[in-house]
């Protein structure tokens, strides 16, 4: 049986990886880490019975460990806990769905363990991409994209055609504020962000939506994913994310993959890859769809994206800079400390105040986003 452990189990790309297992029948998880949420990650131990679970802070694996010692379960805790997960000898494959950059460390563990990566967690692509690239190459290991537009692109070059590859046609929905100008955008609260009209996400990447700037990490995690330069990728608004990304071949011809919305069907691809399974769920009936519209990105009122343009072209540690500022600002405007315009003020200034590192290691890496914090805390 196919063994597999998941980071980040009780998030959203977690908790849809494990109905995907549930469905399927047919896959061992062997372990499974998460944040806090030991109420659910305990659920999901006794319906799942891994080997191993993680949590990050100590006191709350204390407490799990008294709750389930009933069964034969390892709690583990902190970094070491993850890494420990990420490595665990036996498992296949490592669903990386945790959020952040903290996912660097423990994808490393599972590359250099000779896992393959069904890939999720965006963060850590952007920030350190020319590591792990070419060392899931060096190890022979595969990164499958779990991302639904990554996981598009991916789809559409099956047949082994990737030299032919002219042109990335990346996606968007353009998130609940399309159409909205600055002046528009001067008091929207938390609440109002956190509602996507196509998918239900985790709180991050909801807030990344709404400013497009989960689409700028996009573009960067397909410049690694696929080699590609960031200027042959090209984002397109479809508002109704029916397509969920294309590719064009060096003649012209497009091949897109098409949908209705469910993380379900990208998250059993990379599963079973290169097996396709049945997948309960809605159809899309083209007899009922009455149109589906195009637009360029507004990359003036949401700069972030262009900012991810740029970050993503120069490399180095600047595209560091851009997420480690856009995970703090974020959590600083669910927080409600920071207003919603200030997410993009807050990653330019860092951008424009960092002197780039060319090919950063991971400790350098690590650095920057210690720096791009204590910067922020210092200022807002
Ligand atoms: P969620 O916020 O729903 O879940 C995040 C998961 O990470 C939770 O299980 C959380 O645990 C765990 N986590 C957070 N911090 C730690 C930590 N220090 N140690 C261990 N686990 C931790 O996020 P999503 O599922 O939405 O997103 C996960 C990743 O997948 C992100 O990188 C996102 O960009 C990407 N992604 C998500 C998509 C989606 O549809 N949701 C689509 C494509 C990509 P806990 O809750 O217990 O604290």
């Amino acid at each position: 049986m196919r063994k597999i452990a998941i980071l980040g189990s009780t998030g959203s790309i977690g908790t849809q990886t494990l109905e995907v297992v549930r469905e399927n029948g047919d896959i061992k998880v062997s372990a499974l880490a998460a944040g806090n949420n030991i109420t659910l990650l305990e659920k999901q131990i006794r319906e799942f019975l891994p080997e191993t679970a993680a949590v990050w802070s100590e006191e709350r694996a204390a407490k799990l460990r008294e709750n389930v010692s009933d069964l034969d379960v390892n709690i583990v805790s902190g970094m070491e806990g993850l890494m420990e997960v990420a490595a665990m000898q036996g498992t296949e494959m490592v669903v990386t769905a945790i959020v952040g950059m903290i996912g660097i460390r423990p994808t490393i563990a599972a590359i250099q363990a000779g896992k393959d990566i069904a890939l999720a967690n965006k963060e850590t692509l952007v920030t350190a991409g020319h590591i792990i690239m070419p060392l899931a190459e060096e190890c022979g290991v595969r990164i499958l994209p779990v991302d639904s537009e990554h996981s598009a692109i991916f789809q559409s070059l099956q047949g082994g055609q990737e030299k032919a590859l002219h042109k990335i046609l990346l996606t968007a929905s353009g998130g609940p504020f399309r159409g909205k100008k600055r002046e528009d955008l001067l008091n929207i609260q938390p609440e109002d962000a956190l509602k996507h009209p196509n998918w239900e996400m985790g709180r991050k990447i909801t807030i990344d939506s709404s400013t497009l700037v989960n689409k700028g990490l996009e573009v960067i995690e397909a410049k690694w994913l696929f080699n590609v330069d960031i200027d042959q990728i090209q984002v397109v608004v479809q508002p109704q994310s029916i397509i969920h990304s294309m590719v064009e071949y060096v003649d012209g011809a497009i091949i897109a993959e098409l949908g209705t919305p469910d993380m379900k069907l990208p998250i059993q691809y990379a599963l079973y890859y290169p097996e396709r399974r049945y997948l309960p769920g809605e159809r899309l009936d083209f007899q009922s769809l009455s149109h589906m519209t195009f637009e360029k990105p507004d990359m003036d009122t949401f700069y972030g994206l262009r900012l991810a343009f740029e970050a993503g072209r120069e490399g180095g540690s600047l595209p560091t800079v851009f997420n480690a500022a856009n995970e703090l600002a974020v959590s600083k405007f669910l927080d409600r400390k920071i207003k919603y315009l200030e997410i993009p003020e807050i990653i330019e200034t860092c951008m424009r105040e960092h002197r780039n590192i060319l090919n950063p290691s991971v400790e350098e890496i690590l650095e920057t986003e210690r720096e791009v914090y204590e910067q922020i805390e210092s200022r807002w």
